[in-house]
C-alpha cells in the first residue's frame, strides 16, 4: 500500500468526548468515526485492524472444526416467541414493523435463528457434531454505549453455537472452544485470564469469560493469591466459616433501643457507634413470588445470582416499600429476622456476628445484643453474597482473593437445551429414539477485542498493536523526499517486503519526516524502515513500535531480516 493512494486521517486536537484511552487513540489515529450514539463507521485503516482480529478469529475456528454460515441481522417476532424471550429479553432488543405490521427484530444474538436452522438441516447422529459460527453485525440498544467499540450498540461479534447429541459431547465441544479461544487472545498478544461466570438457571461450571487485565476495565474480577481459581466479582464463591468473628459472643439478650431515622447501615452504625461488621443486614426478597427475608453482614452486598441458585428458583426480585410494611410492619431500614415469621435465608457471613444489631420490625427501632441461632433460626444458611478481595479462596482454602479489573472480550456458555427444547430442535440418535441436541454458545466481540489490545498498548505517542493486530506490519520511510536515493531505496525495499508477505506501506508523501513517524507511532505500525543519509553506506535502520528493536541493517537484507523480526513476534 501507498500512503499517498491509501485514506488515512490522523487528528491533532485531543477528542473531548472519550473517556478511555483506547476511544480516544482509535478517534485521534482515525479509525472510527461516531454516527450516532454507539453506532460507528469504520474507516479504512479501522476495518484493516478489525479484519486482523477476524481474521485470526476465523482461522482459529476453521482449525477447531466450526463452520462458517451466515444468517440474517433482521429476525422475525415468531422464532423468539418460540424461545420465550420476545418477552424476556427487555430493552436491548430493538423491535420493530415492516410495512405488513409484522413485528421483527435486531438480532443481539442469534440462538433462536441457528436452532432454527438445525432442526431442519439435521436429521441424525451421524450429523452430529456440529459447530456453525458467523462474523457479523449485531444490534443491541445498550443503555449506556460508552468507550467507542468497546460498548457500541452496533458491533461486530463472532457467534458460535455447538449442537452435541449428549452432555458428554456437549462438554468435550466446550474444552474445544475454549482451547480455540486461548489460542485466538494469545495471538492477539493479549493478556488474558479466563474466568468462572454465572450460569444462570443452567448451573454447572460451564460458563466462562474472558478477561484481559485492564484497569479501565468495567468487570471485577477476584483470583486467589495462591492457586489457579479465578471468577467474576458475580460468581466467585465464598467459604463456610471464611470470616473470623468479629467480636466475642454475647450473653446479654436482644435490647431493643431507639434509633431514629437511621435506615442505612452507615446511619445506624454512626448512631450506635458499632462498626458495620457488627450490623445484620435484612432485605424482603420475593423468591418466585414467596417472600423471604435474606441476611448478610453489614459490609456485604446480597447477590441475587446466587440466592436463585442456592433455594433453586427462577425469578428473585427486592420487595418494594408498600410490600415491605405489609409483610412486616416496618419500614424498609427498620426490619430483622428477630421474632419474624418470614422464611430466612442466612449469609455464612452473618455467623461472624457475634453480638450485633438489626431492625426490629418497628419503625425507629433496633435490637442490640443480637446472636444469630439464639435469637433467629439458622434453618437455610449460605453463600448469599458478593465475594469481597480478602475472602478465603474457595479452591484451595488457603489463599486469600485478590481483585483486579479486567474487559471481557469473549464467553462460552453451556446452554444444554434451553433452546433445543422449547424450540423442539431434535435428531435420531443411535438407539432410534429422537432426542434433543445438546447446545453450547460462545461469542468474541470483535471491536473489543481491538480496543481491549489498545488499553494494554499504548504510550504517549500512541498505540502499540501486537503485530498480528498492527493496520500495516511495517512502514517504509524515505527521511527526506527530495533525496532520490534515498527514495529509490525506499521504493525497492517496499517491493521486497511485498515479496516477503509483510503487510507493508511506504509512505510517500510530501511531509517532513516527524509528521510521518509521528502518524506511524500514532496508529500502531509495528516496524519502521528508515531510509535516511546512511543510504550511502548502504544502510538503513529498523525499529519496532514496542522498542525491543532498533538496529541497522544493510539494504540488500533489510526485507528479510524485517520478516524475520515479525515472525519473532508473532510467537
Ligand atoms: P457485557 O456484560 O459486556 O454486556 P454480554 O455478557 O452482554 O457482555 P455476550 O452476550 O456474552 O456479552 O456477548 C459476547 C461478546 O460480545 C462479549 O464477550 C463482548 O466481547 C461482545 N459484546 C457484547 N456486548 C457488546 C457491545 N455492546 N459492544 C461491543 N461488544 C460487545
Ligand atoms: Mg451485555
Amino acid at each position: 500500500m501507498r500512503w499517498s493512494e491509501f485514506f488515512i486521517r490522523t487528528k491533532r486536537e485531543e477528542p473531548a468526548e472519550a473517556e478511555v484511552i483506547s476511544h480516544k487513540l482509535m478517534l485521534k489515529a482515525g479509525m472510527v468515526l461516531k454516527v450516532s450514539s454507539g453506532i460507528y463507521t469504520y474507516s479504512p485503516l479501522g476495518l484493516r485492524v478489525i479484519r486482523k482480529v477476524e481474521r485470526i478469529v476465523r482461522e482459529e475456528m476453521n482449525r477447531a472444526g466450526a463452520i462458517e454460515v451466515l444468517m440474517p441481522v433482521v429476525i422475525p417476532k415468531e422464532l423468539w416467541e418460540e424461545s420465550g424471550r420476545w418477552n424476556l429479553y427487555g430493552k436491548e432488543l430493538l423491535r420493530f414493523k415492516d410495512r405488513g405490521e409484522k413485528w421483527l427484530c435486531l438480532g443481539p444474538t442469534h440462538e433462536e435463528v441457528i436452532t432454527d436452522f438445525a432442526r431442519r438441516e439435521i436429521r441424525s447422529y451421524r450429523d452430529l457434531p456440529k459447530n456453525f459460527y458467523q462474523i457479523h453485525t449485531k444490534f443491541r440498544d445498550e443503555i449506556r454505549p460508552r468507550f467507542g467499540l468497546m460498548r457500541a450498540r452496533e458491533f461486530i461479534m463472532k457467534d458460535a453455537y455447538s449442537f452435541d447429541a449428549d452432555e458428554k459431547g456437549a462438554e468435550r465441544s466446550y474444552e474445544i472452544m475454549y482451547e480455540t479461544y486461548t489460542r485466538i487472545f494469545e495471538r492477539c498478544g493479549l493478556k488474558m485470564r479466563a474466568v468462572e461466570a454465572e450460569t444462570g438457571t443452567i448451573g454447572g461450571k460451564f460458563s466462562h469469560e474472558f478477561m484481559v487485565l485492564a484497569d479501565t476495565g468495567e468487570e471485577v474480577i477476584l483470583f486467589c493469591e495462591k492457586c489457579s481459581y479465578s471468577a467474576n466479582r458475580e460468581r466467585a464463591e465464598t467459604v463456610e466459616g471464611g470470616l473470623p468473628p468479629v467480636r466475642e459472643e454475647t450473653s446479654r439478650s436482644p435490647e431493643m433501643v431507639p434509633t431514629p431515622d437511621t435506615k442505612t447501615v452507615e446511619e445506624v452504625s454512626r448512631f450506635l457507634n458499632i462498626p458495620k461488621e457488627r450490623i445484620i443486614k435484612s432485605l424482603v426478597y420475593y423468591l418466585d413470588g414467596k417472600p423471604a427475608l435474606v441476611l448478610v453482614r453489614g459490609d456485604m452486598e446480597a447477590n441475587e445470582a446466587k440466592i436463585k441458585r442456592w433455594v433453586n428458583v427462577n425469578d428473585v426480585r427486592l420487595a418494594d416499600e408498600k410490600e415491605i410494611v405489609e409483610l412486616t410492619g416496618a419500614e424498609k431500614g427498620f426490619i430483622g429476622p428477630v421474632g419474624s415469621s418470614l422464611r430466612i435465608l442466612v449469609d455464612w457471613s452473618v455467623l461472624s456476628v457475634k453480638d450485633g444489631a438489626c431492625g426490629a420490625n418497628k419503625n425507629d427501632y433496633h435490637f442490640v445484643h443480637v446472636l444469630p441461632g439464639r435469637d433467629f433460626p439458622l434453618k437455610l444458611v449460605g453463600d448469599f453474597r458478593f465475594a469481597v478481595e480478602g475472602d478465603i479462596c474457595p479452591k484451595c482454602k488457603k489463599g486469600k482473593l485478590r481483585g483486579t479489573r479486567g474487559i471481557e472480550v469473549g464467553h462460552t456458555f453451556k446452554l444444554g437445551t434451553k433452546y433445543s427444547e422449547p424450540m423442539n430442535a431434535k435428531f435420531l440418535d443411535r438407539d432410534g429414539v429422537e432426542k434433543f441436541m445438546v447446545m453450547g454458545c460462545y461469542g468474541i466481540g470483535i471491536g473489543r477485542t481491538a480496543c481491549a489490545a489498545i488499553e494494554q498498548g499504548h504510550d504517549e505517542k500512541g498505540i502499540i498493536f501486537p503485530v498480528s493486530l498492527a493496520p500495516f506490519e511495517t512502514v517504509v520511510l524515505p527521511v527526506n523526499a527530495g533525496e532520490s536515493e534515498q527514495v529509490s531505496t525506499a521504493e525497492r525495499i517496499y517491493r521486497e517486503l511485498l515479496d516477503f508477505r509483510v503487510d507493508a506501506i511506504i509512505d510517500d508523501r510530501d511531509e517532513r519526516i516527524g509528521v510521518k513517524l509521528n502518524d506511524a507511532d500514532l496508529i500502531g505500525i509495528a516496524m519502521k524502515v528508515i531510509v535516511g543519509k546512511k543510504v550511502k553506506e548502504g544502510k538503513v535502520e529498523i525499529k519496532t513500535r514496542d522498542g525491543r528493536i532498533n538496529a541497522e541493517v544493510n539494504i540488500g537484507e533489510c526485507a528479510e531480516k524485517v520478516s524475520e523480526i515479525k515472525k519473532e513476534m508473532e510467537k
